[in-house]
């Protein structure tokens, strides 16, 4: 691809968002690679060499909810450090400058938050969440203490309205979405004129599927990915350019 092949493309891709109606951006693990957070598939492995279904099942947490809060405490020691990128920035500006926009994200760092979008929809939760076992009570939690001397069994954090363990509120292998977060997502995936999908790639399902659904609405399809996806022969735009590079020259494009 040459820089003026790569120029018109960004063109399209903003003349089309400047036009939309509504917007919304489906993002993955990949929008975060470049802020130094390993995708799922990607070298260097999220999961630390851990099997999925020991750590991140509901089965994995009856088992040992200890070996699976040690889990999510060091992925949360792995982003204590962790900034949004080029990429979470430029999402932020276009929702600045698009009248509706909305951010359905499968990641679960919290690096859109930061970078200031505000319209964000969490479809597997957030690993700054506790959520209790036993009753509806979900909280923020900044706590990411070290794998020291302290026993990891003082760490587990304990629900304020009835006392039961919490667990990290994301979701795992087997679980259904939140159906809230879903419903939203199917429904501006539903109405949007153009869908980015930006750093996925588009088979963890149902999340995937809200491309299709875009797409079958009559949604025109940007997709930012280096690598082809089982999505991309079907795309209107393909950008095949880390996100970070590109999706700041959309919304340079679009705000110039
Ligand atoms: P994935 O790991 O399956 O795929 C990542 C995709 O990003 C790949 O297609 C890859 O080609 C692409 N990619 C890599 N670098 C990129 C870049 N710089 N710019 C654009 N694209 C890039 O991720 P997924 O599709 O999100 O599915 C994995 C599941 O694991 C999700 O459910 C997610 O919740 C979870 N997960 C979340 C995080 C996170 O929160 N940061 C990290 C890893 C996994
Ligand atoms: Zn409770």
């Amino acid at each position: 691809m040459t820089t003026d092949d790569l120029d018109a493309m960004i063109a399209d891709a903003a003349g089309r968002l400047r036009r939309a109606g509504h917007v919304c951006c489906l993002t993955g693990a990949g929008i975060s690679a470049e802020s130094g957070v390993a995708t799922f598939r990607g070298a260097g492995g999220l999961w630390e060499g851990r099997r999925v279904e020991d750590v991140a099942t509901p089965g994995a947490f009856t088992r040992d909810p200890e070996d699976v809060w040690q889990f999510y405490l060091w992925r949360r020691r792995q982003l204590v450090d962790k900034k949004p990128n080029a990429g979470h920035d430029a999402l932020a500006e276009i929702e600045r400058v698009l009248a509706d926009f909305t951010l359905i994200t499968q990641n679960v760092d919290n690096l859109h938050r930061l970078a200031g979008s505000s319209n964000v929809i969490e479809l597997h939760g957030n690993v700054w969440t506790d959520r209790c076992t036993a009753c509806p009570r979900e909280n923020r939690s900044n706590k990411a203490p070290n794998a020291s001397s302290e026993s990891i069994l003082d760490q587990i954090p304990h629900c304020e309205n009835c006392g039961e363990m919490m667990r990290p509120g994301v979701v795992w292998f087997g679980e259904m979405l939140p159906a809230d977060a879903l419903a939203a997502a199917q429904e501006v995936s539903a109405r949007c004129d153009v869908m980015l999908v930006a750093g996925t790639s588009a088979v963890v399902q149902p999340a995937a599927s809200l491309a299709y659904w875009a797409q079958a609405s009559g949604a025109a399809i940007i997709e930012i990915n280096p690598d082809a996806t089982p999505l991309s022969p079907l795309v209107d735009i393909r950008l095949p350019l880390p996100a970070g590079q590109v999706l700041p020259q959309i919304a340079q494009a679009l705000s110039g």
